[in-house]
């Protein structure tokens, strides 16, 4: 094992992960526009979108598409392109590369094949909702966006529930107010969500309320535009309050969504203040009975 050293001089080109602004241009990084104008290459997941933004900041490289649909048979092509000496810019359309976007396979394959990976550090909507969410900003738990059916969105749904800390969600404006209604079941209608929208934008705005408050103004107000939900961690007097039945629901619920029992037993026993062997007792106890 050895360390990655990201600037040295040899003959392979760099790979940059360069974020891009969520809405306003403004917050596009010093560095970002330098380095995109210097490397060889820019891979981007909308060519199009990318080549307004490199417009704007009179960015000439040229543009190569990379996205989800096409990432198996780009990653060669690309590893291939760094290992003579290319330096490429990976971009997604907003915000920063791998964070729900394409990007983390391009990343395993330029580690795998030496390649310096380089990430700037720039504009996200998680991080940028959670610090003006009023809720606690740590520690959290960034999911992305929820599965979008069946078992594995009850499970996931289930699973963050239960969890202690603070909780990022992206979601649609379409999806939004099902999505509030399927936390409203299972965190409870009281636990304290934060809705940002448009962050950066012209119409940016917060929501911080409870649940039920937010189920109820999206009912009257139309969701509209992007959307991250912050929803605050499981209170600590309901953890304490967590029934046998709940905890082994919540050890079932991680077991069917593909974790080992010990695994799933040592996440429900941290997530509520629990010895491991508590958990281990209570579950294995009740499954004997079966
Ligand atoms: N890579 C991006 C990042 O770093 O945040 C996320 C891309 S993901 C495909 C798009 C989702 O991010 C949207 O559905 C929304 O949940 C969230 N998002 C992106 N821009 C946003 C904005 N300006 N305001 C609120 N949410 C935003």
């Amino acid at each position: 094992m050895k360390e990655q050293k990201s600037f040295v001089d040899n003959s392979k080109g760099c790979l940059f992960l360069v974020p891009t602004p969520i809405g306003n241009l403004d917050d596009m990084t010093f560095r970002a526009v330098k380095v995109l104008k210097e490397v060889d290459l820019v891979a981007a997941e909308d060519t199009r979108n990318t080549k307004n933004l490199l417009n704007h900041f009179e960015i000439t490289t040229d543009l190569i598409s990379f996205h989800e649909h096409n990432t198996a048979s780009r990653i060669p092509e690309l590893i291939e392109k760094m290992e003579q000496g290319t330096n490429i810019a990976q971009v997604s359309d907003a915000g920063t590369p791998s964070i729900s976007d394409p990007g983390k396979e391009l990343v395993k394959a330029a580690i795998k094949a030496d390649i310096a990976v380089v990430p700037l550090p720039g504009a996200t909507a998680s991080t940028t909702a959670l610090i003006a969410s009023g809720i606690a900003p740590q520690p959290f738990y960034f999911y992305g966006f929820l599965p979008r059916k069946g078992k594995e969105r009850t499970e996931a749904l289930v699973d963050l529930a239960n969890r202690m800390e603070t909780t990022i969600i992206y979601e649609s404006p379409y999806r939004v107010l099902k999505t509030l209604d399927d936390l409203a079941a299972d965190f409870g209608e009281q636990r304290q969500i934060t809705l940002a929208r448009e962050l950066t934008k012209l119409h940016e705005a917060f929501f911080r309320g409870s649940i039920q408050e937010a189920i109820d103004y999206y009912t009257e107000n139309d969701p509209k535009g992007e959307f991250v939900l912050v929803i605050a961690g499981k209170p600590q007097e309901q953890v304490e309050a967590m029934t046998d039945e709940q905890i082994i629901a919540a050890v079932n619920a991680l077991i069917e969504a593909g974790n080992k029992p010990n695994k799933a037993i040592k996440e429900i026993a941290s997530q509520n203040d629990l010895k491991k062997q508590v958990v281990y007792n209570l579950y294995h106890n009740i499954e004997g009975k079966n």
